[in-house]
């Protein structure tokens, strides 16, 4: 059995997450998704609703596990859990920069563990940032992100988000 730990804020999940999860699991047989809390970017959905709209995504797919990730090193974390493979997206060229660093900091921090890119394919322009900017204005975000999600940003911002609904 081969697992790898795919960290990330998931503030909230997005299609584009999904879509590597999904692509993660033709390389390997378990994926651990790990929640930040201990984030600088100060989330909007706490870390149990994170968690609860991962669940609810991947709809009770035994291959998944979703856990929590709170402080320390993500490789400390994943010594802990006993993987070591830590996923992570691509999108484009501005991602690339900051996980090349982030890969050789790991690597040298714990070089047992390998970090592995899936290249980023329908969903490239989807990020968490710009899901929660579009919903405050009301934008459509079906086939963005899971409908629980966007139900769950209909809250949040207090208004609907889909204006073909
Ligand atoms: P963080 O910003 O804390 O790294 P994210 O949840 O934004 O956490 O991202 C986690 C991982 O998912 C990163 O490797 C990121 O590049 C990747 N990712 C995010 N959005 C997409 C997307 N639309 N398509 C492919 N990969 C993505």
């Amino acid at each position: 059995m081969t697992a790898a730990i795919y960290a990330g804020t998931f503030d909230p999940i997005t299609n584009g997450h999904i879509s590597i999860i999904r692509s993660g699991l033709v390389a390997f047989d378990e994926i651990i998704v790990a929640v930040l809390t201990n984030t600088k970017k100060a989330p909007m959905f706490s870390v149990e609703e994170r968690m609860e709209m991962i669940k609810d995504a991947m709809n009770g797919d035994d291959r998944i596990t979703v856990d929590r990730f709170d402080d320390g090193l993500l490789v400390d974390y994943a010594r802990r859990k006993g993987v070591r493979v830590v996923l992570r997206g691509l999108r484009a060229v501005g991602d690339f920069e900051h996980e090349l660093q982030m890969a050789n900091m790991n690597r040298h921090l714990d070089p047992d563990i390998e970090t592995v890119f899936i290249m980023a394919s329908d969903y490239f322009f989807v990020s968490s940032t710009l899901i929660k900017e579009a919903a405050s204005l009301g934008g459509d975000l079906q086939g963005i992100v899971p409908e629980g999600v966007a139900a769950k940003l209909r809250v949040k911002f207090g208004r609907q988000t889909d204006r073909r609904a």
